[in-house]
C-alpha cells in the first residue's frame, strides 16, 4: 500500500478594489484568518468559513481514497482596499512556518482569490504561489482555485501547474472547481504533467457586464469550455476585477495543456482574439435614480404589478464597497415608497443605537455619522426598531450557501415604508436570508433593494428573474461606471477607459 498522499490546504483570499480604504487584519480575522489545527476544526465543521472551493477539493479527495490533509493557513477578507502590507507578512510568514513543518508534502491545494493587491506589492498572490513554490520545489504539484475576478499574473502562472477560475458568476460552482482542482491532481500524482500559458487583453469589463447566464462573457466562457480535451485540461478566461486599479488590470485567458504547452498557447491566443472582437458587448444597462424610484413607487401603490429588485452595484460590499451608501434610501424614503425591504446597511453605532433602545422604540436614526468615505453621506430620519439579530446565518440559497456569514451586531429597523437590515461588518446581501433571519419574506415585500453587484441573482431568483431586476445607477466605490474613476496604475490604453486603440493578438 503505497502512503496517503500529504496535500497541504491552504490560500489568501481579497478582491483588492484599488479606490478602497486600506484592508487590515481584523476584516481577516473576521471573515477567515485560521492556521493549522483552527483550520482543521473550522473545515470539520457542517457550515465553515473556509472557501468552498477548498472544501470541494476536500470532499473530492476523500471520496478519491485515503489521503492527509495538511491544512496550513487560509486568510480570506470581503473584498476591500489593498490590505495592509504588514500584516500581509504576517500571512507570508505564517505561511513559511506551516509549509516548512508539514514537509514532506505531495502536493499543495491553494484557494485563492486573484485579484489582491497589498500596499507594497501588487501581485501579493503571485508572492504567495513563489513563496510556495520555492519551498516544496519544482515536483510538487501546486493547484489553485481562482475567482474568475482574478487579475492573473505571468508569476501566478510560472509558480502553480494549474490555476482553475470560476465559470460560474454568480459563483456557484465553488465546489465543482475545487474538486476539478483535486482530480488535476491526482492526474498529476499519476503522472501527468500540465503546461500553462496565459494571454491578457487590454479590457476592463465592468463586473456587472460578467454574467454568465447570457451575454459576451457567457459566450466566451462557453466557447473555451468546448474546447475541452484530452490535450486540454483547463480553460479560465477571467474578465478580471476592474475595480483593482493595478498594473495586472485587463482580462485574462489561462489554458492549461496535458504536457503540450504549444496547444495551450495557441487556445489561448485564440479566445483572447474573440474576447477583443468582443470588448464593446460589454456595456452596463443601468437605470438612473429618478426611473428607479418611480418604478418602486408605482410598485408600492398597486399590489397587481409584479413585485420588482433594485441592486446597487456601486456600492456593493462584494466589491470593497463599504455598503452604507444613501442615495436610493433617501429618494425611496422621500418620495413615500412603502413595502421596500432593503439589504444590507452596515453602520455599527446605527446598530448600537438600535440594540440599546430595544425593540418597538422609535427614534432618529442617523446613518453615517461617522463619515468613513466621500460617498457616505450622512442621513437622518425617524425610525422604529423591528428587531435584534443574532449576528450570522448559514447561506440558504446561491454563492453563500451552506456557509456562515457573520455580520457582527445586527438590527432591523423601519424608516417610513422601508424596512432596513443594519449590520456591522461588511457583507454584501447575496442570499435571502439576509431578510429570513428576521422573518421577512423577500416574497412579499414590493420591491428590495440589495447592496450587490450580481451575486445576489443566485439568491433571489426565486422571486426575482433577470426581468424583475434593476440595476441603479447612484454614485459608489464600486461604480460599474469606469470612466467615473481615477485610475492610477492600470495599464494603457485599456477598454473601455480608452476606445480608440488597436490591439493585436501576438503571432509567436
Ligand atoms: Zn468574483
Amino acid at each position: 500500500m503505497p502512503q496517503p498522499k500529504r496535500i497541504a490546504l491552504m490560500g489568501f483570499s481579497l478582491e483588492a478594489n484599488g479606490f478602497a480604504p486600506v484592508t487590515v487584519k481584523a476584516d481577516f480575522v473576521n471573515q477567515i484568518y485560521l492556521a493549522g489545527d483552527e483550520l482543521a476544526a473550522d473545515l470539520a465543521k457542517p457550515a465553515p468559513r473556509a472557501p468552498g472551493t477548498m472544501i470541494g477539493f476536500m470532499r473530492a479527495m476523500t471520496t478519491a481514497g485515503p489521503w492527509t490533509p495538511v491544512p496550513i493557513v487560509m486568510a480570506g477578507s470581503p473584498p476591500g482596499g489593498p490590505v495592509e502590507q504588514a500584516f500581509f507578512q504576517e500571512i507570508l510568514d505564517a505561511m513559511e512556518r506551516g509549509l516548512k513543518a508539514a514537509l514532506p508534502l505531495d502536493g499543495v491545494f491553494l484557494a485563492e482569490h486573484g485579484a489582491g493587491t497589498a500596499t507594497g506589492d501588487h501581485d501579493p498572490d503571485g508572492t504567495v504561489f513563489a513563496l510556495v513554490r520555492s519551498i516544496v520545489g519544482p515536483k510538487v504539484p501546486v493547484i489553485s482555485t481562482l475567482d474568475l475576478h482574478a487579475n492573473v499574473s505571468q508569476r501566478m502562472v510560472d509558480n502553480t501547474d494549474a490555476l482553475i477560475a470560476f465559470i460560474t458568476n454568480p459563483h456557484v460552482d465553488m465546489i465543482e472547481r475545487g474538486a476539478e482542482a483535486a482530480a488535476l491532481m491526482l492526474e498529476m500524482f499519476a503522472g501527468t504533467r500540465l503546461a500553462a500559458d496565459m494571454l491578457r487583453m487590454p479590457m476592463i469589463p465592468p463586473s456587472v457586464t460578467m454574467g454568465t447566464a447570457s451575454g459576451p462573457y457567457a459566450d466566451l466562457i462557453n466557447y473555451g469550455q468546448t474546447k475541452l480535451s484530452r490535450d486540454i485540461a483547463n480553460v479560465s478566461v477571467c474578465a478580471g476585477f476592474s475595480l483593482g486599479d493595478t498594473p495586472l488590470n485587463g482580462m485574462t485567458v489561462t489554458v492549461t495543456a496535458r504536457g503540450d504547452k504549444a496547444k495551450a498557447t495557441a487556445l489561448a491566443r485564440d479566445i483572447a482574439g474573440r474576447a477583443w472582437a468582443d470588448r464593446k458587448r460589454y456595456v452596463p444597462k443601468m437605470v438612473s435614480l429618478e426611473e428607479a424610484t418611480a418604478m418602486a413607487l408605482a410598485c408600492s401603490r398597486d399590489p397587481s404589478k409584479p413585485s420588482v429588485l433594485f441592486a446597487d452595484p456601486a456600492d456593493n460590499p462584494g466589491g470593497g464597497g463599504r455598503g452604507n451608501t444613501t442615495y436610493i434610501l433617501d429618494a425611496f424614503h422621500k418620495a413615500g415608497v412603502t413595502g421596500c425591504l432593503l439589504g444590507m446597511m452596515v453602520d455599527p453605532p446605527l446598530v448600537e443605537d438600535a440594540i440599546k433602545l430595544g425593540v418597538g422604540a422609535k427614534f432618529i436614526a442617523r446613518f453615517n455619522r461617522d463619515r468613513p468615505h466621500e460617498f457616505s453621506l450622512p442621513f437622518t430620519a425617524d425610525a422604529r426598531v423591528i428587531a435584534i439579530g443574532k449576528g450570522s446565518y448559514v447561506g440558504r440559497r446561491g454563492v453563500h450557501q451552506g456557509r456562515t456569514t457573520n455580520l457582527g451586531a445586527t438590527a432591523l429597523i423601519e424608516v417610513g415604508g422601508i424596512k432596513i437590515v443594519v449590520i456591522s461588518l461588511r457583507q454584501q446581501c447575496a442570499d435571502p436570508m439576509a431578510f429570513e433571519q428576521f422573518g421577512l419574506a423577500i416574497a412579499a415585500a414590493r420591491s428590495v433593494i440589495v447592496k450587490s453587484r450580481g451575486h445576489f441573482r443566485a439568491g433571489f431568483d426565486e422571486v426575482f428573474t433577470n426581468d424583475r431586476i434593476h440595476e441603479v445607477d447612484v454614485p459608489g466605490l464600486t461604480t460599474p461606471r469606469l470612466e467615473r474613476l481615477a485610475y492610477k496604475r492600470a495599464p494603457r490604453p485599456i477598454f473601455p477607459l480608452d476606445k480608440d486603440f488597436e490591439w493585436q493578438v501576438p503571432a509567436d
